[in-house]
């Protein structure tokens, strides 16, 4: 197995403080994760449902899950009496459909608004004027039983640091945006998540509060 303890530490050991690390476990069976759960990692993500569920099943009860993928409004139901957090939250109806599912559950479940910034490929994710309109349009604000915590993002997967740099230095500026505009009395409205394994070090400079760590940690994913 990939030295996870060994590789976990020296991610953790280059985050400053008030940045939080989510091993990224997806594709990856228990044992790894078992390894850096000795090792104290609390917080993973995993980004296909019935992955998740399969490993909240079967590992220990005090992991906090992280939703990182594109999530399908018929499957929130599944997630929602356990998920800490879905981090990639890119519609309106995806978001009513949380609070729908987290007020069955007597939770409030916390979200992050997915921008998308990067130049490629991704159908998902706000455009940044698409996250202004939704929070302009005032809606989120009925929905009790979801809290939007921030943004998150991924940056282009290019080799160009300056790119990677300009697009979430886009995303931490609309951040400070809409915090003022929306959340300036809201404290738990705080996270950044961007950085993952190739640019997490870029994310860190650009004001990141959350990694989400996987090939560096675990190795490469087998699918
Ligand atoms: C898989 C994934 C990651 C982790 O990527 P690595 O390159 O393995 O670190 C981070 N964020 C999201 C949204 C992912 O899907």
């Amino acid at each position: 197995m990939y030295d996870v303890a060994n590789n976990l530490h020296k991610v953790l050991g280059t985050l400053p403080d008030g940045v939080k690390l989510v091993a990224i476990s997806k594709f990856h069976p228990n044992e790894y994760i078992e390894a850096a759960y000795q090792e104290g990692q609390r917080l993973f993500g995993e980004s296909q449902v019935q992955e998740l569920s399969h490993k909240v099943d079967t590992l220990p009860k005090d992991i906090e899950w992280h939703f990182i993928g594109h999530l399908q409004t018929n499957k929130v139901k599944y997630i929602a009496p356990y998920i800490s957090m879905i981090e990639a939250v890119d519609s309106l109806k995806l978001l009513k459909e949380i609070d729908k599912q987290a007020a069955k559950h007597n939770r409030i479940i916390n979200v992050l608004l997915e921008l998308h910034i990067a130049e490629e490929e991704s159908k998902y994710g706000f455009s940044p004027d698409a996250c202004r309109e939704l929070l302009a349009n005032g809606e989120w604000k009925e929905l009790k039983n979801v809290h939007i915590s921030g943004l998150m993002m991924m940056a282009s997967n290019v080799d160009d640091r300056e790119q990677i740099k300009r697009e979430m230095t886009l995303a931490a500026d609309l951040f400070d945006e809409l915090k003022e505009k929306y959340f300036a009395d809201d404290s738990a409205f705080k996270e950044r998540s961007w950085g993952m394994s190739h640019d997490y070090d870029i994310a860190v400079e650009c004001r990141s509060t959350m990694v989400r760590v996987g090939t560096t940690i675990f190795g490469p994913r087998v699918y």
